[in-house]
């Protein structure tokens, strides 16, 4: 799996909370982003994460390009609404020779990965037997979740905020808590107080919403 952040709203942290505190002075917005010190803008983005005034979030944009990730990933990926994607099209980009994504249980087991890299082959096989006969838009049905795929996605910091809160913790499936991992690292480089108190809310807010499906891990702490 390749993550890179692609682009991002130019001094993001300083965009956030000139437009926060807009909502409570007579200033102008390119006033208050000239004036706005790092201190000032560190203490914004902490009350504003404490209010859960979150809409100036909205106004940092950040694109990752991703790769070597599975379909099944990126089916999980697009469920996040408030997004944009692009995607490697299945109907105009041929995929006789695609590559797939083993899952770490898969590739520990030899009998599992024998079953698994042997049915690859033979989808293969019949993906490209089906493309003499219909059109890849067709022949690609029988492609597998397990086919590799690239997109750039672009979310909003509050966006990304909801979306590390859930993918990142443990209930998430391991590639999707992989990639939201490393696009959390990604952001934390370019903008460090936004995403201060990213990830499972175990860890920035001490309590587990899963239920019967919690993994334990806070209890196991309190222990
Ligand atoms: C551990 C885990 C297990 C999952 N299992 C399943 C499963 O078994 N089956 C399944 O179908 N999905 C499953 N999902 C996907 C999940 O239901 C969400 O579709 C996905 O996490 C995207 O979340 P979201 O809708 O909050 O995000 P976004 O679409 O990015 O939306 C962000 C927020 O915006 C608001 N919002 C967006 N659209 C609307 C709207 N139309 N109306 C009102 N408010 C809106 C909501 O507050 C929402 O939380 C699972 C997700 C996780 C993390």
């Amino acid at each position: 799996m390749h993550v890179q952040l692609l682009a991002w709203t130019d001094e993001p942290e300083r965009t956030v909370s000139a437009a926060a505190r807009l909502c409570y002075s007579s200033d102008s917005a390119s006033e208050l982003a000239r004036k706005m010190t790092p201190e000032k803008q560190a203490s914004f983005i902490e009350k504003l994460v404490d209010m859960g005034h979150q809409s100036p979030l909205e106004h940092a944009s950040f694109t990752f390009a991703i790769e070597g990730v599975s379909r099944a990933l990126s089916h999980q990926l697009v469920r996040h609404r408030i997004a944009s994607y692009s995607q490697k099209s299945q109907r105009y980009v041929e995929e006789s020779s695609f590559s797939y994504i083993t899952p770490p249980s898969v590739a520990a087991s030899p009998e599992a990965r024998q079953i698994f890299a042997g049915q690859m082959e033979h989808i293969r096989e019949a993906y490209r037997r089906l493309c003499e006969i219909v059109p890849k838009e067709d022949a690609r049905y029988v492609l597998p979740n397990a086919c590799e795929t690239k997109l750039v996605a672009t979310m909003n910091a509050r966006s990304l905020l909801h979306f590390f809160q859930v993918r990142c913790c443990r209930r998430a499936q391991w590639e999707i808590r992989q990639l939201a991992e490393l696009m959390l690292q990604e952001v934390r480089r370019v903008s460090p107080l936004l995403f201060k108190y990213a990830g499972p809310r175990c860890e920035t807010e001490g309590i587990c919403p899963e239920g019967e499906l919690s993994c334990g891990r806070l209890k196991n702490k309190d222990d």
